[in-house]
């Protein structure tokens, strides 16, 4: 019998031998190896500053606090994403825009959110802020989002949880940019299931010194110098509060795992990769099936391949397949049931399931396949062979089409 997780993160000797190095020092908070891991990951990640913070949703939060968001604000978030993007938007009492996703890579749908931030604006509400997701690793429409952020006047915060790496150019020939080329501050997550982990971890990059040194002084309790000297031989009993912070600093044992993650994050990459590709070799020809594709101009961080089902063609619903797969010994997820339809903003903005089409059509289509680092040719290769087995048992008959070939005249 198969057992293959949804996802396994892959934690060497390396990464153990660095933690237990960090309990012996004694230095088990915010110290050295935070500090390195914040250099290194600037530098892999092409931005200046790094800050690293105890989740991506700490990142966001911080981000928003330090491009200045207010309360009664608006801020544009994709309905197809996880909870934090919007729910950091709620900790300011500012209001989530939502917008609908486009089909191609279920990224933001620039277009629909030009409409609905007119529509805000014609209420009288001041959007100050877009957050755009990539999808599963994929960067959406940039230059899009650029050119609305532009028009309206918006900070971009990236909730780049999925994207370590990813690139995206312009165009055919110009160069790669890493993801957040374009944004004010750039989030990470090192969560267990996302493409390098700490545990639980995030980062917050920028190329502005100012946003780095606010969002590390509000990482601390709002402590007005270099957080991490306090704890160290240079620091002193002394210090002041310069505004209410919060307590989002990452550990050193985190950054140990962290520290050595990094280190591998191109091979890691490069796995999910030739998984994702075999994946789309296998179940090209599967006619139920709507597969992730690699749009032009962009290199995807494979953290996720999320299939669609065509239920239109299929008599059973999605749930029935992650039952018959968990059956196989297979473990899937979904990304995501879209927020729109959550009661809380449901309630909280007043909207139908048909306010997003996009979102709201494809969501009960969607089914994630494991896909981590450490999978084996043979592993992916039974994924494919049992959700092509349940779709064989599932196809709609269409009338006509399947009688017998014998019939009495
Ligand atoms: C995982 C995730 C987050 C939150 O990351 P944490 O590190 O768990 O806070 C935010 N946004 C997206 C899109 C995610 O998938």
């Amino acid at each position: 019998m198969h057992s293959i997780p949804f996802y396994k993160p892959s934690i060497g000797e390396p990464e153990i031998n660095e933690v237990v190095d960090c309990l012996r020092t004694g230095w088990l908070t915010t110290g050295p190896k935070t500090k390195q891991f914040e250099t290194e990951f600037a530098r892999y990640i092409q931005h200046t500053h790094a800050v690293a913070v105890n989740s991506c949703t700490a990142a966001l939060h911080l981000a928003l606090e330090a491009v200045g968001l207010k309360a009664g604000q608006t801020v544009v978030v994709p309905t197809m994403t996880f909870a934090a993007t919007a729910e950091v938007v709620r900790y300011f009492n500012a209001t989530p825009l939502l917008v609908d996703c486009r089909a191609a890579d279920l990224n933001l749908d620039v277009a629909d959110a030009a409409r609905r931030i007119e529509a805000a604006l014609a209420r009288g509400e001041e959007v100050t802020a877009i957050i755009p997701v990539h999808y599963g690793g994929q960067i959406g429409d940039a230059a899009g989002v650029t050119a609305l952020a532009e028009r309206y006047g918006l900070k971009i915060i990236e909730d780049a949880a999925h994207c370590c790496p990813a690139y995206y150019r312009d165009q055919e020939g110009a160069p790669w940019k890493s993801v957040g080329s374009a944004a004010e501050i750039t989030c990470f997550s090192f969560y267990a299931n996302k493409t390098i982990t700490t545990g639980e971890g995030g980062m917050a990059c920028t190329e502005s010194q100012e946003h780095a040194d606010r969002m590390r002084i509000m990482s601390l309790h709002g402590i007005s110098r270099d957080a991490w000297k306090r704890y160290t031989a240079e620091g002193s009993w002394c210090y002041e509060i310069i505004a209410p912070g919060y307590k989002y600093n990452l550990t050193d044992i985190a950054a140990a795992i962290g520290l050595h993650q990094l280190r591998k994050a191109d091979r890691l990459h490069e796995k999910r990769a030739q998984w994702a590709r075999l994946y789309s070799e296998y179940l090209s020809e599967v006619d139920e099936l709507i597969l992730p594709k690699e749009m032009p101009n962009r290199i995807h961080s494979w953290h996720l391949y999320s299939v669609r089902l065509r239920l239109d063609l299929l008599n059973v619903d999605r749930a029935a397949v992650i039952s018959k797969m968990k059956s196989a010994g297979i473990g899937t997820s979904v990304h995501w049931m879209p927020l729109h339809m959550h009661p809380y903003y449901r309630e909280m903005l007043g909207c139908q399931q048909s306010d997003y089409p996009c979102a709201a059509a494809i969501y009960p289509e969607l089914v994630s396949l494991p896909l981590y680092p450490d999978m084996t040719p043979e592993q992916v290769e039974y994924v494919c062979r049992t959700l092509k087995e349940i779709i064989g048992r599932s196809r709609v008959v269409i009338s006509g089409v399947d009688l017998p070939v014998l019939q009495s005249s």
